[in-house]
């Protein structure tokens, strides 16, 4: 068997992902600790001035040979921008990087900032796909969330995405909000499905520190449903996407087929699940290649000025960076189970975790195995070449991925 020998170092052409952070929202959720910035509009045009200044610079430190198959604008809302200014960034990565011509480019929209025409003129510069944050369907709960959107801007987004020409459309919704009741659930989830997505994404809502949520928590204004509560939903959901026909494919995402039989799952963010390189750009956007983890600062003036300076830095790193991380041979074999084991339907394979690393998964993680198999969290499948979550391993997926680090 060919072993790569060099574990730490992926071939070159392995293609990589591009994911392009924009921190502006309209206000910020409660509930939301995202790198992400409200009343901040006025500094629009110097930012994305400096993504494309960032993404030239990077380009031309950048490996021989590299090409992209996935571009993702994340936020924050990228919807807030115009679409003159997102496809200015999108041509900028096209003329500095080698875009595969059947690359999928996202762009997470938020249902209350998509102005007429927004989409048209995304699809017509190549955008092919849009993640919509649904989140509920229940006007209280949005309300709860502090959304800035109704269930009929949701309604209108996909219709006006649709006639826009986009045919990978992703709802992304919240359970576990206080107050949801299996039955609200189930009409979100119903009107999700009405509306005919090819991919849906189901999070649980988690207080996270310094949000009006936890201190709302803290100040017993609110409670949160309790684990079992959370984990009824999330049951709920499993059994009603199988019975749509999705294919549950990672913890929190399922998949619809196209007419040629393909799931249509997000193939950016399979990038990251299967633990594959991936260049990030803006204010706080991380980025993995080789065996080097970097993440950009935080703060949008401070990434202005960096990306301004001008100062160079090793690729893939950019005068934007903040930390860099490399990561020695254990660590990148943890982190590998850690991401792969997310993927509920294809798991972790034992032959390319030996390719990758030139040793086999069961020396290095035999006991956690056992220990996992003998308490049903994870199954072998595919004649025992591959390993993956169990039903009971998904609802408790943060305690399996543990065993590993
Ligand atoms: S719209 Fe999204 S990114 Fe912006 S504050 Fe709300 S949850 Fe956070």
């Amino acid at each position: 068997m060919q072993v790569n020998q060099r574990y730490d170092i992926l071939p070159t052409m392995i293609p990589v992902s591009i994911y392009i952070h924009i921190p502006f929202c309209v206000h910020r959720c409660a509930y939301c600790d995202f790198n992400t910035y409200a009343g901040m509009e006025k500094w629009i045009p110097a930012y994305t001035e400096a993504l494309c200044r960032e993404i030239a610079v990077v380009s031309e430190a950048a490996p021989e040979g590299i090409s992209v198959q996935t571009i993702f604008f994340g936020g924050g809302t990228p919807s807030y921008l115009s679409a003159s200014l997102l496809n200015k960034v999108l041509h900028t990565v096209r003329s500095h990087f080698q875009v595969m011509e059947k690359a999928e480019i996202s762009l997470e929209a938020n249902p209350g900032t998509v102005e007429p025409h927004l989409f048209e003129e995304l699809r017509e510069a190549g955008f092919n796909r849009l993640s919509i944050g649904m989140q509920s369907a229940i006007p209280k709960e949005l309300k709860f969330l502090t959304r800035i959107h109704t269930v009929e801007d949701v309604q209108n987004s996909v219709i006006q995405a649709r006639k826009a020409g986009f045919q990978n459309i992703n709802l992304d919704l919240i359970f576990g909000i206080p107050g949801q009741t299996i039955q609200t659930w189930k009409n979100s989830l119903e009107f999700a499905l009405s509306l005919q997505p090819e991919h849906v994404s189901l999070y649980s809502l988690t207080v996270e520190e310094g949000t009006p949520l936890n201190h709302w928590v803290e100040e017993g204004k609110i409670s949160m449903p309790s684990d079992d509560d959370a984990a009824e939903l999330y049951e709920y959901s499993m059994d009603a996407m199988a019975e749509a026909g999705y294919l549950q494919y990672e913890i929190s995402n399922w998949a619809k087929q196209d007419l040629n039989g393909d799931w249509l799952m997000c193939r950016h963010n399979l990038q990251y699940w299967r633990y594959l390189p991936y260049l990030g750009f803006g204010a706080g956007s991380h980025g993995f290649f080789e065996n080097t983890r970097i993440s950009n600062v935080l703060g949008i003036p401070e990434y202005i000025n960096r990306i301004k300076s001008l100062s160079s830095h090793q690729f893939p790193a950019s005068a934007a960076v903040d930390q860099i991380l490399i990561l020695d041979r254990q660590e990148q074999m943890k982190e590998f189970m850690m991401v792969g084991l997310r993927l509920t339907h294809e798991g972790v394979s034992l032959l390319e975790f030996y390719h990758r690393f030139g040793v086999s998964l069961l020396e290095v993680f035999g006991k956690e195995i056992e220990f996992l198999l003998a308490r049903g969290l994870i199954e072998w499948f595919n004649e025992n070449k591959r390993l993956r979550l169990t039903k009971r391993g998904k609802l408790l997926g943060n305690q399996v991925f543990l065993y590993f680090v």
